[in-house]
């Protein structure tokens, strides 16, 4: 348990505390009292005036909460010299900007609020009723307005597999891949909220028996199962962060799909990195799960040999426990098919290192840019993150329950990450990333 946590943040953990609201202490539940995951949504209800109403809310069971209301209402209380319109906004950026102490307030607030023992909205069925919407009625917008988008490649499981299949399986590690986190910046234009449909994009193909690439759609398009974190607190141009303070920049994490096209990965990525095949969209989930609420779950990473440069070194535990699973659904099926179980805590790199390394030659971060994982696969076969691993480049597909099999994604088919910590009786989950695939544009 991190040093810096008061009594009051230790309680809002408590696996005992139960909720008034009967469904957040479901087993099974994504949000439970011990979640409080932030995000940002609209609802169509009388005199709501959907999207352009977008406002900051918290999942709890199978509610959203209302931030701008409770605090309207007086029952949410901000620091006084803070801004006070935070929660009145479409992007939860200005709330984050507030600081750790304002989001650690607001955490152990909503706890209280939200405890079986607290009546002062229990018993108020009147606020009750403008303070919460159903889940299922809620539109959930893009969290953050996301100033920036780096990708890292830290699963050394992963980086083993891609080398081996794309370079060569004697030297499949690259020997910079041990000393650093090796990463992109990617494009945060292209980041969309969980439901968005994704089309299949058109591009460069290089055809094994052609001189020249041909112009088409991708034959080869797959997910890349990963987190990211939100950075909460940036960094001045020139003024690195280090790995010992890097988690105090970390607001929180989402469930990301890097979606990939292979077969343009592999005739671009030559000699710069990966371009057009990312930057048609990456997905990422509706919720930000706090580090704070994350506390219980720390678990020790990987060893490192051999041991990192003295700027990548920190103490303690910085690994996290998040069981992941990815789901596959082709049109029309009624049941989707399990096609990956791995867990976040294989990373080689934490999301610490890969702040401090990302910053260290002097890059500034801002408030809401995102750090993707870097596909995260598992030591056997069936823990891999991407299809291209799962199915070794299409060489053994996959058999789906609803029949037929897998290579790479077809039109209409339908991949959703899904991802949560076990606690004792209950789950901090991450709910669903999902995206489903239209066809390319002629
Ligand atoms: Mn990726």
């Amino acid at each position: 348990m991190s040093s810096t946590m008061t009594d009051e943040l230790k309680a809002t953990l408590d696996s005992a505390r139960k909720s008034w609201i009967g469904s957040a202490n479901d087993a099974q539940c994504d949000f439970p009292i011990q979640n409080l995951p932030f995000g940002v949504f609209s609802s169509d209800r009388a005199g709501d005036p959907g999207s352009a109403n977008a406002r900051v809310g918290v999942a709890i069971g199978d509610l959203v909460a209302d931030l701008a209301v409770l605090h309207e209402a007086g029952l949410l209380r901000l620091p006084v010299n803070a801004r006070q319109d935070v929660f009145a906004r479409p992007a939860l950026n200005d709330f984050i900007a507030l600081g750790r102490d304002a989001w650690r307030s607001v955490r152990v607030q909503l706890s209280s609020l939200f405890a079986r023992e607290t009546a002062t909205l229990r018993d108020d069925t009147a606020l009750r009723e403008r303070a919460f919407v159903k889940l299922a009625d809620a539109r959930l917008h893009l969290p953050v307005q996301i100033p920036g988008y780096t990708d890292f490649y830290s699963s050394k499981e992963h980086a083993t597999n891609v080398g081996s299949m794309f370079r060569d399986p004697k030297n499949a590690l690259l020997p910079n891949w041990s000393e650093m986190p090796i990463g992109y910046n990617g494009r945060a234009s292209s980041v969309v909220v969980s439901g968005t449909p994704v089309r299949r994009p058109n591009g460069q193909l290089k055809l094994p028996d052609q001189e020249r690439p041909v112009f088409g759609a991708c034959r080869k398009l797959d997910i890349e199962l990963e987190t990211g974190f939100v950075v909460g607190r940036g960094n001045a141009l020139g003024e690195p962060i280090a790995c010992e303070d890097a988690e105090d920049h970390i607001f929180g994490m989402v469930l990301l799909n890097d979606w990939s096209a292979r077969d343009i990965q592999q005739w671009e990525y030559v000699p710069l990195g990966p371009f057009n095949a990312k930057t048609f969209a990456t997905t990422i989930s509706p919720w930000v799960v706090t580090l704070d609420a994350l506390e219980p779950f720390r678990v020790a990473q990987p060893a490192q040999e051999p041991q990192p440069l003295e700027y990548l070194r920190h103490e303690g535990h910085h690994a996290f426990d998040v069981a992941l699973e990815v789901r596959l659904r082709p049109e029309g099926a009624q049941e989707a098919t399990t096609i990956a179980r791995t867990n976040f805590r294989h990373m080689y790199w934490s999301m610490a290192q890969q702040l401090a390394h990302h910053t260290v030659a002097g890059c500034n971060t801002r408030v809401g840019d995102l750090m993707g994982s870097g596909t995260i696969s598992g030591p056997t076969p069936d823990s891999f993150g991407s299809l291209l691993e799962l199915t070794w480049n299409a060489k053994h597909p996959l058999e789906l329950k609803s029949g037929g099999t897998r290579g790479f994604i077809e039109d209409g088919d339908e991949l959703a990450l899904a991802g949560w910590c076990q606690g004792d009786g209950y789950r901090v989950g991450f709910g669903t990333c999902v995206g489903k695939i239209l066809p390319a544009l002629k």
